[in-house]
């Protein structure tokens, strides 16, 4: 009911030309937090959204959600229409040097899945708009999985009727139905996330073996090749390092940490022969970062790191703790509509 009246809602604004109008306000005039002491209404110079996308493809996995094909396809057309797609780079000295074009918005996509390239590069191609992949190295260019994919396979096949014991103080989680599988699954991912990296090889071994599956340590064709990554950065796509094994880079020790970070952005600077200035944090959630991590990240020579905190960015932004945004909603209304009020309150 409340998702039908937003739908309903966001349609009227989309028509009567409110979103548009209140798009262009978005980057002089905003609601902003004041220190804690409550909303209030602020003069900004700039707002700058990065949209965070995954997968782009029509296989209806709920076990790993991507944007169907015709749903990213509308999406970047509305984009198009309304926002100034720019590149990431040119963004930020845009962001830096208070020069951000009205309306700006910068495209990402994490990990490096090949249907980025099958489903999403030729919309991007022909709207002409400009996007920068993250990219796990370790696996691009192999049938090699990131270890998330090896438990998305595993709940997704398991015939098992539930999970006992596997997730500290979980108990049973039952898997009987797709909700009871999603849910576990949830259950599993948070725990899997707070395991020390060096553990979570032998985790996801117990979890495939608890769950009584073939372990999905390689899937042919998931993965973008190193071809794919040269054919898309000689069209335009801009690439960055999301590690290389894709840890919590907060929950891995200092040297992997450095390696992870450093290795990443000399393969794709070694593939390309282009410098490799930006960086996406696994996870990306507060936590999922120190200090020290930014700290290795400036000392490497990135200009910025890309987190998935929620929320837009102006002028004061740190560039290594940049907010993104998923694109929440198959339906375009809804989009623009929270598109919009994220620039105005986020
Ligand atoms: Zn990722």
């Amino acid at each position: 009911m409340k998702k039908a009246f937003a739908t309903l809602v966001g349609r009227a604004c989309l028509r009567s030309g409110l979103l548009g109008f209140l798009d262009r306000r978005a980057d002089t005039l905003s609601l902003a937090r004041n220190g804690g002491t409550g909303p209030r209404l602020r003069w900004r110079k700039t707002v700058l959204t990065i949209l965070v996308y995954h997968r782009v493809n029509d296989e209806r996995d709920p076990f790993f959600p991507a944007t169907p094909v015709d749903v990213f396809a509308g999406q970047m057309a509305y984009l198009a229409s309304r926002f100034n797609v720019c590149r990431l780079d040119d963004a930020l000295e845009g962001l830096r040097a208070g020069r951000l074009p009205g309306r700006a918005l910068v495209i990402t996509f994490d990990d490096g899945y090949r249907d980025n390239y099958l489903n999403a590069f030729p919309v991007l191609a022909r709207l002409g708009l400009p996007a920068t992949i993250l990219l796990a190295t370790g696996v691009i260019g192999s049938d090699r999985v990131l270890w998330h994919d090896r438990v998305f396979a595993a709940f997704r096949e398991t015939r098992r009727e539930a999970l006992e014991g596997f997730v500290p103080d979980g108990g049973r989680l039952p898997l009987g139905t797709l909700a009871e599988r999603l849910a576990a699954q949830r259950e599993v991912l948070r725990h899997l996330w707070r395991v020390p990296d060096d553990r979570r090889t032998a985790e996801i071994d117990r979890l495939v073996e608890r769950l009584g599956t073939a372990d999905r340590t390689s899937i042919p064709g998931l993965m973008l090749s190193w071809d794919e990554v040269r054919v898309m950065h000689a069209g335009g796509i801009g690439f960055g390092a999301h590690t290389v094994s894709h840890p919590v880079l907060s929950m891995v020790p200092r040297a992997r940490a450095v390696e992870e970070i450093r290795h990443s952005k000399e393969t794709i600077e070694c593939v390309l022969g282009a410098p490799v200035r930006a960086f996406a944090y696994p996870v990306g959630r507060r936590g999922d970062f120190t200090d020290e991590t930014k700290q290795f990240l400036r000392e490497t020579g990135y200009a910025c790191a890309l987190s998935t905190l929620p929320g837009v960015n102006g002028s004061e932004q740190d560039p290594f703790e940049l907010r993104r945004l998923s694109p929440w909603d198959d339906d375009l209304a809804r989009f623009g509509a929270r598109l919009t009020l994220d620039r105005m309150f986020g």
